[in-house]
């Protein structure tokens, strides 16, 4: 076997030109660090886009996929699978709901939640009650069908025709919301915490109001927690936050800790609408992804874990707050757990990608939400050390853009 080497000059060569990726080459990753092919060390506040939920190669998930590797790889949903069931079990015990669909990622989850929606309004009310509700900036993946529902038209340009019955509205926006509610309405769709958008999160008045219109409307409430869940806000899902319980939840991102994995949560009774046939996939389930995630849930549902989350936000907030208080660069720091975005000033609209550069350049990995907005989503478990070299490097960066001006 010949094996070229490969850098960024590669992805050029091979790939779909999708994505533009940074020249870094990281090869190993341990805790908040990750090394590139030249030995440099990152700090890791990006994880992943808000997947590596405990860090890279956390020694319990190695062992929990090594164990599983020489046990049993794939089945397919002709045949039950022990870890599927187990990690369904433990979905099922600590949140509202009592039966669950995998899948393989975060679109994937939704596409199950926006077809069960359409499919129990169909069941129970009849073809006319299709319409779905979502928010605009709200993302909920790359399919036809979640680029349709998301509200960032961008996504959806050159695909069309995209499926039709899909509103957008502003969020946190009641009014707007009732305006557009009716008795064809199967569906509003929300994320607590505008995640892509920009870190924004739902009022308590909002939150309340969309729950209430679904139940005036007979519509199904669905929560996309794909990057909110998985104590990623310091609960194991943000809803158990908010006073409200969602018809169906979706959840992937953290829920691997890096292994491809996504998942639809629901009541017995809508579940019944995806009787036998009605809906599948190949891999879901996958025993690997499952007994991963089936140990990433036995860890983050520590209550000390959970509490820890919320202390570590309060840790770099108030950096992000002395960082912006010094260099007059944030406008807002927002979010919730390790789910953190500082809004720049207007002044430095559009500009978040120069910042996560000299990032780079510091050592240190961030991300942005839009281009407005700084974004953290760490490791739950990230050590109290990792946090203050990070926020220094942060600092360091700042400053050396704002001295490039
Ligand atoms: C990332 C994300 C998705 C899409 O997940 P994929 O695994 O990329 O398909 C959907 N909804 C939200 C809120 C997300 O953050």
């Amino acid at each position: 076997m010949t094996s070229t080497p490969v850098n960024r000059q590669t992805f050029d060569e091979v790939m779909v030109p999708n994505y533009a990726p940074q020249a870094i080459v990281p090869v190993r990753g341990l805790g908040s660090h990750l090394w590139d092919q030249e030995g440099r060390d990152y700090i890791d506040l990006a994880g992943g886009i808000a997947v590596n939920l405990l860090g890279h190669c956390h020694p319990q998930l190695v062992q929990a996929l090594k164990d599983q590797a020489d046990t049993l790889w794939h089945l397919s949903n002709v045949y039950t699978n022990e870890p599927a069931l187990a990690l369904a079990q433990q979905l099922t015990q600590q949140t509202f709901a009592e039966r669950v669909f995998f899948a393989n990622s975060g679109a994937e989850a939704n596409e199950a939640a926006f077809k069960l929606a359409r499919k129990y309004a169909y069941d129970h009310v009849g073809p006319q009650k299709h319409e779905i509700i979502a928010f605009e900036q709200s993302f909920h993946g790359r399919t036809l069908f979640t680029v349709s529902v998301g509200g960032q038209p961008k996504y959806r340009q050159g695909f069309e025709p995209a499926p039709g019955g899909i509103t957008h509205v502003p969020y946190n926006d009641i009014e707007a919301l009732r305006a557009v509610i009716s008795e064809r309405t199967c569906a509003v769709v929300m994320e607590p915490i505008l995640g892509e958008g920009g870190i924004i999160p739902a009022t308590a008045e909002f939150t309340r109001a969309v729950r209430e219109l679904c139940d005036q409307h007979n519509a199904l409430l669905i929560y996309d927690e794909i990057q909110t869940g998985i104590g990623r806000t310091g609960k194991l899902f943000a809803y158990m936050d908010m006073g409200v319980t969602p018809d169906i939840l979706t959840s992937a991102k953290g829920l691997g800790g890096g292994f491809p994995i996504g998942a639809m949560l629901t009541t017995a009774e809508i579940a019944a609408s995806f009787g036998f046939g009605a809906h599948g996939s190949t891999f879901g389930g996958n025993p690997l992804a499952c007994a991963v995630a089936g140990k990433v849930l036995d860890i983050v549902s520590d209550p000390a874990l959970l509490a820890d989350v919320g202390r570590k936000h309060a840790l770099i907030a108030d950096q992000l707050q002395r960082i912006g208080d010094k260099l007059g660069i944030f406008k807002q720091i927002r979010g919730a757990g390790l789910l953190i975005g500082a809004e720049l000033i207007d002044a430095w609209h559009g500009k978040a990608g120069e910042f996560l550069a000299a990032a780079r350049a510091q050592g240190l990995l961030i991300l942005m939400a839009g281009p407005n907005v700084l974004r953290f989503t760490p490791s739950l478990v990230i050590p109290d050390e990792d946090i203050s070299a990070a926020m220094a490097k942060l600092e360091t960066a700042i400053e050396q853009v704002l001295a490039a001006q």
